[in-house]
């Protein structure tokens, strides 16, 4: 195992995509077996050494950044385990780049929907942070795919959980056993908001799962070491397209009816009425059919900044969508032609827009979306500020009044920003690129008005992202002493020395 300190220099490991400053450590670990993590982590606890989890520090708030003590990079545990096409799950160490696991299973003729749109990332940070992005909105988020975990705990035990193994009902504690110790963890009393997506502090729901304790846990709960994941089959085709509005109502409009027939659709293939289908004649050509699986916007302030990288963007234009939907060759005429309808009743700029069927073009509108996020992160750093961005999800009824709230607030305070994102889960990134430390402050201020205003609709401060160091007061505004505590409860009773993840999700003042 590398071990390396201070005097060989271990910047790469103290920073992340947050733009967060002052990472410091006094030792790096490079372990190349799980089975070397107990000792360092037996040695840390002894001596209340704060230890940080890295994994490829493609978090954007400042989880994987240490202050102060050791660091354990994943990079070398990068073993894809095993792919079984039989039971459609995969084997996998922490330190497998998603990029590398997503072409070896597409090689199976598999899916793994998982798209936080960094490929860059590794599985085990996905888990950490129950990572999600553009396909969430058909498919859900990491955690759906997690079927078992192993775990090294701050006292160097080993954990193994598999879904149905350890499981609390009716708010009873769950019992977990590690290779030394037996433990019982109260269930928080929280009720999760009515959001698509979210990943503000630790989960819960009745019945609850161990294994969904640690899945979004930030490395505050123990270093994950194995994954087992499930897979799908590999659809036979799709539709893409990137689609201009010159009006953003019509935007609005278009997205909310695509959700509506993708629900519907959803709901007939899951009631039994999906055995007998709506006789043809009686049903809207396509309509059972249609289900994006991702529907992402960019505000006509987002086009404007990513016409530098590609100058062939329209310009003038009030905002755009980016959807995917899968197709099999017996349906993708009727699907083209549904989808051709709904454009042209919201009035979609057609000529201007991209559509693709092909592998290659689809590439490129996912370089397009992805051009977005990395630009922002360059003319942050240009800028030397640190990043503003938003991760907030509200409640689907709340959306477009949430959206409206926030731009009219931007508009008026002339900082410049764009809006982007997951728009089918009501979940947006407003990211404010302050250009000096006075249009900096005005931005920590709308955050938290962002915030605030999030809150009240009932929605989350953090829908993928996660809290990190750079959210926890918002978390706090979230979710409340009282909630807070009952997170602390849990993360005394792994981690009683309060070494994994120090200042991640939680104010120290809770784990007192
Ligand atoms: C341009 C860009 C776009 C992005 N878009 C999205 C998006 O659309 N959706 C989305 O969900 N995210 C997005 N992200 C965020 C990021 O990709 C995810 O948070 C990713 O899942 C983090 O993985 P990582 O390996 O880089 O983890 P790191 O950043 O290294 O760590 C993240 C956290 O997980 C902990 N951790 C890492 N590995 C382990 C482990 N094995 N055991 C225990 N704890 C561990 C760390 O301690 C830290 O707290 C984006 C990031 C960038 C830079």
């Amino acid at each position: 195992m590398q071990v390396r300190t201070q005097h060989d220099g271990l910047d790469n490991y103290l920073t992340d995509a947050s733009n967060m400053c002052g990472g410091h450590a006094e030792k790096l670990f490079v372990p190349e077996s799980a089975s070397d993590i107990p000792e360092i982590l037996r040695g840390a606890n002894a001596s209340r050494t704060p230890v940080t989890v890295s994994g490829a520090r493609t978090g954007t708030v400042g989880g994987a950044i240490p202050f102060g003590g050791y660091i354990i990079s994943l990079e070398k545990l990068n073993k894809i385990k095993k792919i079984d096409k039989r039971t459609m799950t995969a084997v996998v160490e922490p330190g497998v780049i998603l990029a590398d696991f997503q072409k070896a299973v597409d090689s199976e003729g598999l899916f793994y929907p998982p798209d936080p749109t960094e490929w860059s990332c590794q599985i085990g940070g996905t888990v950490a942070t129950n990572a999600s992005g553009a396909r969430s909105f058909k498919y859900g988020a990491t955690r759906n795919y997690v079927n078992a975990l192993k775990v090294v705990l701050a006292d160097g035990s080993f954990v193994e959980l598999s879904r149905g193994q350890a499981i609390s009902v009716n708010g009873e504690p769950i019992k977990l056993r590690t290779t030394s110790r037996h433990f019982e963890i109260k269930i928080p009393t929280y009720t999760r908001p009515k959001v698509r997506k979210n990943v503000s502090g630790f989960f819960t729901s009745q019945p609850m799962d161990a294994v969904d304790l640690f899945i979004g846990s930030e490395g505050t709960l123990g270093v994950i070491t194995e994954i087992e994941l499930s897979l799908l089959p590999k659809g036979e085709g799709f539709f893409s397209g990137i689609v201009f509005f010159e009006r953003n109502n019509d935007l609005l409009a278009f997205v909310d009816e695509t959700k509506q027939v993708s629900f519907a659709s959803r709901a007939e293939r899951t009631t039994p009425s999906a055995m007998t289908p709506t006789p043809r004649s009686s049903r809207k050509a396509g309509s059972h059919c249609l289900d994006a699986s991702l529907i992402e916007y960019f505000d006509d302030r987002a086009l404007n900044f990513i016409r530098e990288k590609f100058p062939e963007t329209p310009s003038e234009m009030a905002g755009a969508i980016f959807f995917e939907q899968e197709t099999t060759a017996s349906n993708e005429d009727e699907l083209l032609e549904y989808w051709n309808a709904l454009l042209e009743k919201h009035t979609a700029n057609l000529e201007s827009s991209w559509f693709t069927t092909t592998d290659r073009d689809r590439e490129k509108m996912r370089a397009f979306r992805h051009a977005l996020p990395v630009s922002v992160n360059e003319r942050v750093v240009r800028n030397k500020q640190k990043k503003i961005g938003t991760d907030m999800a509200v409640p689907d009824e709340t959306f477009p009044g949430f959206l409206k709230f926030q731009k009219e607030m931007l508009n008026a305070s002339g900082i410049d920003y764009v809006i982007f994102g997951h728009i089918g889960d009501c979940h947006l990134h407003a990211n404010l690129l302050p250009k000096n430390d006075e249009e900096a402050a005005r931005s920590r201020h709308l955050y938290g008005r962002f915030v605030a205003q999030a809150i009240m609709l009932g929605g989350c401060v953090s829908a993928e992202h996660g809290i990190g160091k750079l959210k926890r007061k918002y978390l706090d505004a979230m979710m409340g002493e009282r909630y807070l505590n009952e997170m602390a409860a849990i993360k005394k009773v792994l981690d009683p020395s309060g070494i994994l993840g120090v200042g991640n999700i939680f104010d120290p003042k809770y784990l007192l």
